[in-house]
């Protein structure tokens, strides 16, 4: 398939188009670079550099004649998103719509949507399924969902069949070791330990110590990027196949906290990372765990490489390789 990759230069964008170029699919990637990096594109994609606000920029690349978009250009800070909710707003809202109007004029039937387990909010029952009530705690999870409602409108007036992957806590780095960009300024927690670990920042701050979980920290259900990778190829699949919208939580299934993330990094990275206690980060949760049983019945998905020694591992391989 002919595949455009929106905001392929990130993170889990890099990580989703390496792994559909293995496949055998072309890929070409948009991304403006404002969080992602050149060092994570390679030279069997095409690349066009532009922001997903230029509409008639968006439209003339989208005609080129792609079987399929996957789009994850999205700022992601749920922190940041509180405090700063028109860039959300404009980012997520404005940009997804764009993506969504030049998809319906170039005629392209096919989109595979970066979702997020923010979509839920506080959970009233765990693990959370995709049945679980959605109030999001935080403006980030909303424009998620909003996008979703988005998708589904434009589903049954303009026929774009959707998957939107309901990511849990991404994290890790590419099992094999290919993709080398680090974050730019990161605000979750993986990365962010990262830098202390490489002396990159002074220390993490640990944002509360008092929720109702067993250590007072919060717990998350962290799912490696390459796990992830995985799943949007089993997605564009089904997608293809089965030409029926469908959205799926992708998590390991299990609850780490902050602390066990934090001692499992000492271990690993053999180095001190010092903390701080401070307090409450606006809209956190106490504890997301997915239930993925969705995705294992419809994709045949299941997480391979989400435990906390692969997460830290594949990372620390990333981070210290910048140092040295
Ligand atoms: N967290 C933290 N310090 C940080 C970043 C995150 O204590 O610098 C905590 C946060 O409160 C949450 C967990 O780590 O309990 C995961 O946060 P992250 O921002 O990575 O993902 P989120 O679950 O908010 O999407």
């Amino acid at each position: 398939m002919k595949i455009l990759v929106i905001g392929g230069a990130g993170y889990i964008g890099s990580h989703v188009a390496r792994m559909l170029a293995d496949k055998g699919n072309k890929v070409s990637i948009i991304d403006n670079l404002s969080t992602g990096t050149e060092e994570n594109l390679f030279a069997d994609y095409d690349f066009y550099k532009g922001d997903i606000l230029d509409y008639s920029w968006l439209v003339s690349i989208i005609k080129h004649g792609f079987d399929a978009i996957v789009h994850l250009a999205a700022a992601k800070a749920a922190g940041e998103s509180m405090i700063r909710p028109e860039k959300y707003a404009t980012q997520n809202l404005t940009g997804t719509i764009n993506i969504l109007n030049s998809v319906v004029e170039a005629g392209i039937p096919l989109i595979v949507f970066s979702s997020s387990a923010a979509i839920y909010g506080e959970p009233k029952y765990l693990p959370i399924d995709e049945a679980h009530p959605k109030e999001p705690t935080n403006f980030y999870g909303f424009t998620k969902l909003e996008i979703e409602h988005l998708l589904e409108w434009y589903d049954r007036l303009k026929g774009i069949k959707f998957a939107a992957l309901r990511y849990f806590n991404a994290a890790g780095y590419d099992i094999e070791g290919r993709i080398q960009g680090l974050e730019k300024n990161p605000a979750n927690l993986v990365p962010v330990i990262m830098e202390v670990a490489a002396g990159m920042r002074p220390r993490l701050e640990i944002f509360g110590t008092d929720y109702p979980t067993p250590d007072g920290t919060g717990v998350r259900d962290y799912i490696h990027v390459t796990d992830l990778a995985e799943a949007h190829c089993a997605a564009l699949s089904h997608l293809a196949e089965a030409r029926q919208s469908f959205a799926v939580n992708l998590g390991s299934e299990r609850g780490l906290s902050v602390l066990e993330i934090l001692q499992a990094a000492r271990r690993i990275t053999g180095r001190s990372i010092p903390v701080s206690t401070v307090g409450r980060r606006p809209g956190d949760p106490a504890k997301l765990i997915a239930s993925s049983a969705a995705a294992k019945r419809l994709l045949g998905w299941k997480a391979k490489y989400s435990d906390v020694d692969t997460i830290i591992a594949t990372s620390w391989r990333v981070y210290e390789k910048h140092l040295a």
